[in-house]
């Protein structure tokens, strides 16, 4: 290590402790160059990658920012995170990865909870109210919501506490209490009521504006999720005649943007929360060319593939674990033209254009995008297109 790392990793008093970054002792253009060479190895089998794409301001990026309340030994309220894999609370008090606002409606969480006489949850006990907080930020319409989790539904004076809040932080637009009563690592429970404002706030992506609900998934870090879908459309190349199918849609966004260009959109997503946003989104935006199905991907290629139905560019964007072999299989007796792969885990990234490539398919072009600066995350995209035309051309060439 030398001195630059040394005095990098100073920085943050809980580095290494909290877990949430693994490279703050990195440079950033550093940490670029990894990235750019471990994603060129992973794709050398099928593709030369393009410019690795990273971000010009790489701090403060999370626009979703979640804390967990506890105490410490001497008792006093903290609020951080848990150690990886363990239910040691780091205290975090501030994060060069977070939304600087975020953190600061945090941090005044915090101090409110004594006046109120809002205990924090013991997970040990099973006692007390407050879980974590998660605040998410609207990027482009600086609208701010504040979920705060509880152990059991009352919120004791909601009202004045609100007041309190959003005397400190005005630009609050929403709060809503989500209720975990279950001895779970999961941060956020089933059932949800709004205190305050209307229960979701808005982003505009791509010249779309999005819904975002406390428990749909959104893109955390907004800057690099333009220039991620941008280089996914860049890649479909959609001429407007196409049926398009976003798998994996989430809210809708990838397959919205889409529409534009396209003949029709249809959307499938397991998440309930996020089909009810994507069905808002579309009508807010005036999208009409799209559908969503709330059904498990493999599912529901299934059922379409067996219908006889047509489709000619695919956009997936998988969870961490990838695809699964239903879902790749119908892709691959339905053979779309174009398979735009986005995904978050390079791993079951190749995992799955092995499986497609052995299949027909034939990898075009790549490119990583630094969506998560400071720890060792990469996104990707990649094009894919069934090898017929090209074994045809090639045939009648001789
Ligand atoms: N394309 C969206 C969301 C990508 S995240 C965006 O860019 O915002 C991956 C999404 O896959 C999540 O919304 C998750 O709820 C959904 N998902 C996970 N497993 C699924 C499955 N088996 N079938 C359909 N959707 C699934």
């Amino acid at each position: 290590m030398d001195k630059e790392e040394k005095k990098r990793e100073k920085l943050c008093p809980v580095f290494k402790k909290c877990g949430g970054c693994q490279l703050l002792n990195v440079s950033y253009d550093k940490q670029i160059g990894k990235k750019a060479e471990q994603f060129k190895n992973l794709l050398k089998p099928y593709c030369k990658t393009e410019k690795f794409i990273g971000m010009e301001a790489p701090f403060y990026y999370r626009h979703k920012v979640n804390a967990a309340f506890g105490r410490d030994r001497r008792g006093n309220i903290i609020s951080g995170t848990y150690k990886e894999g363990t239910h040691i609370l780091v205290p975090v008090e501030k994060c060069f990865l977070e939304n600087e606002k975020a953190d600061d409606i945090i941090r005044t969480i915090r101090g409110l909870l004594r006046s109120f006489k809002i205990k924090t949850y013991d997970e040990d006990t099973g006692y007390g109210l407050l879980r974590h907080v998660l605040v998410r930020v609207g990027h482009a319409t600086g609208q701010i919501m504040v979920v705060l989790v509880l152990a059991s539904p009352i919120l004791p004076s909601k009202n004045n506490f609100v007041k309190a809040l959003r005397k400190e932080h005005p630009e609050i637009t929403t709060v809503v209490v989500n209720v975990n009563d279950k001895k779970t690592s999961m941060v956020l429970g089933d059932k949800e009521h709004v205190v305050y404002g209307p229960g979701y706030i808005e982003d505009v992506l791509c010249g779309m504006t999005f819904k975002i609900s406390p428990r749909s998934f959104y893109q955390v870090n907004p800057v690099q999720t333009e220039k991620l879908y941008t280089k996914a459309m860049e890649y479909a190349d959609l001429k407007g005649k196409e049926v398009v199918l976003d798998a994996y849609c989430g809210t809708g966004t990838i397959g919205m943007i889409a529409a534009e260009k396209a003949r029709k959109v249809i959307g499938v997503e397991l998440n309930k929360d996020a089909v009810k946003d994507a069905v808002a989104n579309a009508k807010r935006n005036q999208v009409s060319n799209i559908q969503f199905y709330q059904k498990d991907a493999g599912e529901f290629m299934l059922q379409f593939s067996e219908s006889g139905d047509q489709v000619d560019v695919v956009f997936m964007d998988p969870p961490r674990s990838g695809s699964d072999e239903k879902f790749l299989g119908c892709l691959i007796k339905l053979m779309p033209k174009k398979i735009v792969y986005v995904s978050c885990n390079p791993e079951t990234l190749v995992r799955d254009l092995k499986y497609l490539t052995d299949r027909g398919y034939q990898v075009k072009k790549g490119v990583g995008v630094d969506m998560f600066p400071f720890t060792t995350g990469i996104e990707a995209v990649v094009m894919l297109s069934a090898g017929h035309e090209k074994k045809k051309s090639g045939y009648y060439k001789k």
